[in-house]
C-alpha cells in the first residue's frame, strides 16, 4: 500500500531514503567498499557510518544532492514526487519557498541521476494526493 507523502514524519523519510540507497545493504559513499562498516553513533537523526576501509565517515545523505542541504527530505521527497504533476509555481508555494528557490530545487533534481532513480522508486511507495495540498 503506498504511503501518502504529507503523513511521513523526518525519520520516515531517512528510512525511506536508506531502504532506496542502500537496497543492498550500506556502502561507503567515497570508496564504495561494503565491507568493514560500523555504525558510529548519530549525526542530527541520521545513522553515521565509518568506514574501516578508508576512514571515512558517512549517513545516508553523505554523496547524494541532499548532502549539503538545509531542506528537510521530506520537503526534498515532495518536491521530486511532484515533479511531473505540479508546476514550480505549486512547488514553491506547497514548500514554502521562494519561486526561485523551488526552480533551484527543481533544476537540481532534474539534473541528478540518483534522484531520477529515487524519482521512480518513490513513485512506488509514495504519493501525493493533489497539487493544491499545503503542508
Ligand atoms: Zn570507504
Amino acid at each position: 500500500m503506498k504511503k501518502i507523502i504529507y503523513d511521513l514524519n523526518e525519520k520516515e523519510c531517512i528510512q525511506l531514503l536508506e531502504k532506496v540507497r542502500w537496497k543492498n545493504g550500506v556502502f561507503c559513499p567515497h570508496c564504495k567498499s561494503k565491507e568493514n562498516i560500523v555504525k558510529n553513533g548519530h549525526v542530527n537523526a541520521y545513522q553515521n557510518y565509518i568506514c574501516k576501509n578508508c576512514n571515512h565517515s558517512f549517513t545516508v545523505r553523505t554523496g547524494t544532492v541532499f548532502s549539503h542541504s538545509k531542506i528537510p527530505l521530506k520537503r526534498w521527497f515532495i518536491a521530486v514526487i511532484s515533479l511531473d504533476q505540479c508546476s514550480i509555481m505549486n512547488i514553491a508555494e506547497k514548500l514554502g519557498l521562494y519561486y526561485h528557490t523551488a526552480y533551484d530545487l527543481v533544476k537540481k533534481i532534474r539534473k541528478s541521476v540518483f534522484l531520477k532513480e529515487m524519482m521512480e522508486k518513490l513513485s512506488g511507495e509514495l504519493v501525493l494526493s493533489h497539487c493544491n495540498e499545503i503542508t
